[in-house]
């Protein structure tokens, strides 16, 4: 069966389609075919195996802050993805739903009802991201720290907190599975996302204090980098001020649409403003990406096969792969 969203191939963008993904020569599996190296992915996630060969680890918890203040341009789609997706590889994930809608809680198949133990309660209270956290049934190996709608409130509530944009911080940096080996053990995190809303808030200041590292997903279509400039002017107030280790690590294209220039022209643009830190695979528009939280997954279970969940895979390796920004 071919997969639904090929697309013409030959693209001379410098930019992967999914089909150009599939036809590539990949190192890591230079024994099959596009077909069965899509097949052996659908059959290892369904068992909830893990893909081979799995990744080695960081040598530390990398902690990334998924921001963008436009909505829907792929913040919680392309958390909850590769989150699994490395989850999938081998590695320990942890992904922090900071935005009250709780899309990417739904994606992972967490419990999010008021009441449920959540990020607002880490945020706003103090309590352990220990205890709030809970493993998405799907995929074994990540974990998620749910939100509820009381997160809505935070935003206020905070104003008057001690430390209000580092509390996130704090959460992160005080549970006992985030950091190194010798501190944190053979069950750490190797890696934290935070899916953040889709403003430039409290809570997305909190975010961006408590990260390492920044991915921004671009969606490749009209005034793609609209806001962008007050997005990195923000990066550069709390690098200079509240957090100067944070980086703008990857910068990752969704929603491309092979078959239109301007997608491709978008993908361009995106790369000569950003360079290397522009992951060399695109992710495709993909109906089976959309369809998937509605049964409380992602794509990485519920059509590990697709075009969509390939691209995502890929994404992660490309991620782990680079490594962290060096200090
Ligand atoms: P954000 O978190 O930035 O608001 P979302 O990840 O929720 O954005 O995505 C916005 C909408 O676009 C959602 O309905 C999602 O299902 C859809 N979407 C995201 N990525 C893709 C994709 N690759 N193909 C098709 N639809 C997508
Ligand atoms: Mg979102």
């Amino acid at each position: 069966m071919v997969p639904r969203e090929t697309s013409p191939s030959g693209s001379s963008y410098g930019v992967r389609t999914a089909a150009e993904l599939a036809a590539a020569e990949q190192p890591y599996h230079d024994d099959s075919t596009p077909l069965a190296r899509a097949a052996e992915h659908t059959v290892l996630a369904r068992h909830g195996a893990r893909t081979r060969p799995t990744l080695s680890r960081p040598e530390r918890t990398r902690v990334f802050v998924v921001a963008n203040q436009k909505g829907g341009v792929g913040k919680t789609t392309t958390t909850v993805n590769v989150a699994a997706a490395l989850a999938q590889l081998g590695q320990r994930v942890l992904v922090i739903d900071l935005d009250p809608q709780g899309n990417a809680s739904t994606a992972l198949g967490v419990e999010h009802r008021r009441g449920v133990p959540s990020t607002y309660d880490a945020v706003v209270d103090g309590t352990s991201l220990a205890e709030v956290m809970a493993e998405s049934p799907e995929t074994p190996g990540l974990w998620v720290v749910p939100a509820t709608i009381d997160l809505a409130g935070a935003e206020i509530e905070l104003v008057s907190v001690v430390a209000r944009e580092s509390r996130l911080r704090k959460a992160i940096q005080g549970h006992p599975l985030v950091g190194d080996a010798e501190a944190a053990g053979d069950k750490r995190f190797d890696y934290v996302f935070v899916d953040c809303p889709p403003s430039l808030g409290l809570l997305t200041l909190n975010a961006l204090v408590a990260g390492e590292e920044m991915m921004i997903p671009i969606q490749a279509e009209y005034y793609a980098l609209e806001g962008l400039g007050q997005l990195l002017e923000t990066v550069e107030m709390v690098k200079a001020h509240l957090n100067p280790t944070l980086e703008v690590s990857t910068i990752l294209v969704t929603m491309y649409d092979a078959r239109t220039r301007l997608a491709s022209g978008v993908a361009d643009e995106v790369r000569e403003h950003f360079g290397d830190q522009v992951l060399k695979t695109t992710i495709p528009r993909s109906v089976r990406v959309s369809e998937a939280p509605s049964y409380g997954q992602t794509v990485m279970t519920y059509d590990p096969g697709s075009p969509g969940a390939l691209c995502y895979l890929e994404a992660a390796r490309e991620i782990a792969t680079k490594g962290a920004p060096a200090r």
